[in-house]
C-alpha cells in the first residue's frame, strides 16, 4: 500500500514535469494538491509524511471523520465540494485555509458572516462551470467576473483565483477549451484590476488531463484516483448533491 502511493506520486510528479517541460514552465509554480474523498486517513499519512502537504476534501463529513488522525502532520486543507449554506460553520472549524468551490452569492454572504463572527479570512477560488455540463457546479463563465467582483467586496474573502472541473471527455481539445475559458477569465479580471482580488492561482487539471491543463496555465492540479487508486463512489455522487 505504502510503495503503491509513493510510486504513485513519483510518476504524477514526472507527469508534472514533463507537461512543464513541454510548455516552457518552472515546476515549481504547479502546485500538486491531494483530493481525498473516500480515503482513509492512513492512506493521506503516507502521503503527506513522504513530502506532501496540500490535500482537499469535497464534503465536510469527510473532513470531520479524518480531522482528528491528521492534526498532528503538517497539511493544508482546502475544500473543493459543493457547499451548502448551513455547513459553513463545520468547514471553519476543521481549519479550512481555502474554499476552492465558492460558486454563488449566497455561499459567500455566509461564509462572511461567519468569518466575521470568528474574526478570521479565508482565501477562496471562485468555482466556473466551464464545460457548462448540468451536473456540475460552479458560475456560468459569462458571470465569473461579476461574482468575482461582489466576492471582493467581503473583506474577509481573499480571492486567490479560480478552480474548474474539466469535461470529461476522450477528446483533448474540447478538454482544453474549458481550461482556456478559464485562463481568458484570469486574464480579464486581471485587467479590470478589482481591488482586494488576487489572480495568481488557476485550479484545473485532474488525474486524467493534467497535462493539458498545465499547457493552459494551470498552478494546482488536484489529483485523486492517479495518487489513491479507484473510487467505488462515482463522481456524480460527489458532485450532483442536491442538484435535480
Ligand atoms: C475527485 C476530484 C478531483 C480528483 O479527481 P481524480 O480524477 O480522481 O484525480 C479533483 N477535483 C475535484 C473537485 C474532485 O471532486
Amino acid at each position: 500500500m505504502e510503495e503503491d502511493i509513493l510510486h504513485n506520486l513519483e510518476v504524477i510528479k514526472t507527469r508534472i514535469q514533463k507537461a512543464c517541460e513541454k510548455t516552457d514552465r518552472n515546476p515549481d509554480e504547479v502546485k500538486l494538491l491531494l483530493a481525498t474523498k473516500t480515503v482513509s486517513s492512513e492512506r493521506i499519512k503516507i502521503a503527506l509524511e513522504n513530502g506532501q502537504i496540500l490535500i482537499a476534501e469535497n464534503k465536510v463529513q469527510e473532513l470531520k471523520e479524518k480531522y482528528n488522525d491528521l492534526k498532528g502532520i503538517p497539511h493544508e486543507n482546502h475544500f473543493i465540494g459543493h457547499l451548502q449554506t448551513n455547513k459553513v460553520k463545520d468547514i471553519l472549524k476543521y481549519d479550512v485555509v481555502c474554499v476552492q468551490s465558492l460558486d454563488r452569492l449566497e455561499l459567500a454572504e455566509k461564509l462572511h458572516q461567519r468569518l466575521v463572527a470568528e474574526r478570521k479570512t479565508t482565501d477562496v477560488l471562485i468555482q466556473v462551470n466551464a464545460s457548462n455540463e448540468e451536473s456540475k457546479f460552479g458560475v456560468h463563465p459569462n458571470e465569473a467576473v461579476e461574482l468575482t467582483r461582489k466576492v471582493s467586496e467581503f473583506r474577509t474573502l481573499k480571492v486567490k483565483g479560480l478552480m474548474t472541473i474539466g469535461l470529461f471527455s476522450s477528446e483533448t481539445e474540447k478538454v482544453r477549451s474549458c481550461f482556456k475559458i478559464l485562463k481568458n477569465l484570469q486574464l480579464e479580471i486581471i485587467r479590470q484590476n478589482i481591488p482586494n482580488v488576487e489572480m495568481k492561482e488557476l485550479s484545473m487539471g485532474m488525474s486524467g488531463d493534467l497535462e493539458t491543463a498545465i499547457e493552459e496555465g494551470s498552478t494546482i492540479v488536484r489529483v485523486g484516483t492517479a495518487v489513491f487508486g479507484a473510487r467505488v463512489y462515482p463522481d456524480s455522487y460527489y458532485w450532483d448533491e442536491g442538484k435535480g
